[in-house]
């Protein structure tokens, strides 16, 4: 154990935050790139406004390392859309080689998801989540500008039956294009073992207008699902804010996000690196602080102490129910 790191922050085994809050999950996103246009994230479609200098593989393996030996158990990597990255099974691989490391997740819109998967599961990847806003072919080609939902739904089949990883579907939910329409996703999960999540849409630096227009609250799905005889499931110290329910006639899960709900943020447990190497404590903070120069080095001590010393500043909440969105214009500069 390396006692030498601020004993208010390194219990020991886990980074934890002067809240008490404690950090097992990192969200890493490999690119901000996206191929796709969805009308909440990047409705004008990706405009590059930096230098795509983004972390190479060599600097992954030594943040997944500090990370894992600061007692990070799970890495998600995200985007853009991070299989745009060639280099993407790679990535997958050094993750789940890093010590300590015990779960490797991906969040993609699966635009190529039959292409992709044989690579990334032969990687190791444990946990898919595909980014799914409408089953309504016509609806979904609206949503993302690209007319692929049979396509995604094909390789969702095909994970399902490979059976080496578990796959979750994520559904933003939006007042005019999904969430009247509770019942075609009632019918999917009947006999498809997916956990589906729909997460409130939130508002960013970008979408202001779109977001007063269009988010709807969790709460009341979540009401009428307990109605209908959905139950809670238990949960464990890496699933964070996300709310699961089952129901014994159902394959599926239905998942609640509602960063908007009182004390979402208390049961925050990740933290964020983006594509060019800045530590982000919130997904709705400022800018991001730099870990590149630490990056560049295999003492991995340097690197370890200023994460650390950076978590101190993490706040107890974000700010959006005041309509503080930080610096995050849209979520695609961070992976969500
Ligand atoms: N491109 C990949 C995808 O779409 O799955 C990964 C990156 S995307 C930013 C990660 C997740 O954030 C997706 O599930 C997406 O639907 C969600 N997301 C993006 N913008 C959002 C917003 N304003 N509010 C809520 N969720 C959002
Ligand atoms: Fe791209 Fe994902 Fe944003 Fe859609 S949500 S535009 S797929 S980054």
């Amino acid at each position: 154990m390396e006692t030498y790191l601020p004993p208010d922050i390194w219990k020991g085994d886990m980074l934890t935050d002067n809240f008490g809050r404690r950090f097992y999950y990192l969200r890493l996103s490999i690119t901000d790139v996206c191929n796709f246009r969805c009308n909440y994230c990047l409705p004008d479609g990706y405009q590059c406004d930096n230098t795509r200098n983004f972390l190479r593989v060599d600097e992954i393996a030594r943040l997944a390392k500090a990370f894992a030996e600061l007692g990070t158990e799970k890495i998600r990597i995200t985007g853009g859309e991070p299989s745009l990255r060639k280099d993407l099974p790679e990535i997958i691989n050094i993750c789940k080689q890093t010590s300590g490391i015990k779960k490797v997740a991906l969040t993609s819109n699966g635009f190529k998801l039959p292409e992709h998967l044989p690579h990334w599961l032969d990687a190791g990847i444990d946990a898919i989540n595909i980014s799914i806003d409408s089953l309504d072919p016509r609806q979904f080609h609206t949503i993302t500008g690209h007319n692929k939902l049979e396509h995604v739904l094909k390789g969702i089949d095909m994970a399902l039956a490979d059976g080496r990883t578990t796959v979750k579907v994520n559904t933003v939910l939006m007042r005019e294009y999904n969430a009247y329409d509770m019942q075609t996703y009632l019918d999917w999960l009947k006999d498809t073992p997916v956990t589906l999540r729909f997460i409130e849409l939130m508002q960013t630096g970008d979408n202001k207008a779109f977001f007063d227009a269009q988010h709807v609250q969790g709460a009341r799905i979540k009401q009428q699902l307990i109605l209908d005889g959905w139950l809670p499931v238990l949960t464990d110290k890496s699933s964070g804010p996300a709310q699961e329910f089952y129901h014994p006639d159902y394959q599926g899960k239905i998942g609640l996000i509602m960063p908007y709900s009182k004390d979402f943020c208390n049961s925050c447990n990740r933290l964020r690196v983006s594509s060019l190497g800045k530590l982000h404590l919130c997904l709705f903070g400022e800018n991001g602080l730099s870990l590149r120069e630490q990056l560049q080095s295999d003492d991995l001590l340097p690197l370890k102490e200023q994460i650390v010393a950076l978590l101190g500043d993490k706040k107890a909440t974000h700010f959006l129910h005041e309509k503080i969105t930080g610096a995050t214009k849209h979520l695609a500069m961070l992976g969500g």
